[in-house]
């Protein structure tokens, strides 16, 4: 089976939070340039630059998937994957609904740059979104999955935005099977789960040279769903 390096957490200009210069086209350069052979753009709360990612990031060789980094309503971040961007889009229009109507300020939390196929900001979200989207975290696994999709934990081992950090708990009825950790955190002072490793670049030189990679059967997006929702606990962590 095909060994794949890859980078399932990162973010755009669409984020307030990123570099404008995250446009689709030129994170999907950098992630080639990284030597990653698959990469998921993971904007907060939407994928609307997922469309021109996916098509530039498969211009290039990669393994490319549609997904969003969603704030569930305990402010829990979480990492959602999807097979293709007609599902993908489907779930962002949906979660934009549920997030509160307060508006973006550009001047003051950052510009959310949406992007067409030639690479162009052509509008701007409307709605912050950093926000939090009224979705509870033991919903999100199950209306991911409908999708054909995965979703899994952001981060686990943060201060902030975390499952741990915000509930204090790993139950198994929320649905997750798998968590992303930090770089160096300690896998015995976290729950007994398989982990993954990305990066949440937000700016393109935080984009590392790949170091994990994921076994696959096929190289296709939802073969990388399939294998992430099979992976296997190990108490060296993947690392
Ligand atoms: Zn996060
Ligand atoms: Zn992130």
């Amino acid at each position: 089976m095909p060994r794949v390096y890859y980078d399932f957490h990162m973010h755009s200009c669409l984020s307030p939070c990123a570099d404008d210069d995250c446009t689709p086209a030129n994170l999907a350069g950098m992630c080639a340039l990284a030597g990653l052979q698959a990469a998921a753009l993971t904007d907060h709360n939407s994928c609307r630059n997922c469309p021109p990612f996916v098509r530039h990031a498969q211009s290039r060789g990669l393994i490319a998937l549609p997904g969003m980094e969603l704030c569930t309503k305990e402010e829990v971040h979480v990492i959602c994957l999807f097979p293709n961007v007609r599902e993908a889009e489907d779930f962002s229009d949906f979660v934009y609904g549920l997030l509160p109507d307060i508006k973006n300020r550009p001047d003051r939390f950052g510009n959310q740059y949406v992007c067409d196929e030639e690479d162009n900001y052509v509008s701007q979200a409307e709605k912050f979104l950093l926000s939090a989207a009224d979705i509870g975290i033991y919903e999100v696994a199950g209306l991911v999955c409908a999708r054909g999709g995965v979703a899994f934990p952001s981060h686990i081992d943060r201060d902030a935005f975390s499952l741990l950090s915000n509930l204090g708990l790993w139950d198994g009825a929320m649905g997750f099977s798998f968590a992303e950790r930090t770089r160096g955190s300690d896998p015995l002072k976290l729950p007994r789960i398989p982990y993954i490793f990305n990066s949440d670049a937000h700016a393109l030189e935080d984009l590392p040279d790949a170091r994990h990679s994921l076994e696959i059967a096929e190289k296709t997006p939802e073969a990388i769903i399939d294998a992430l929702k099979n992976l296997c606990y190990h108490s060296g962590g993947f690392e």
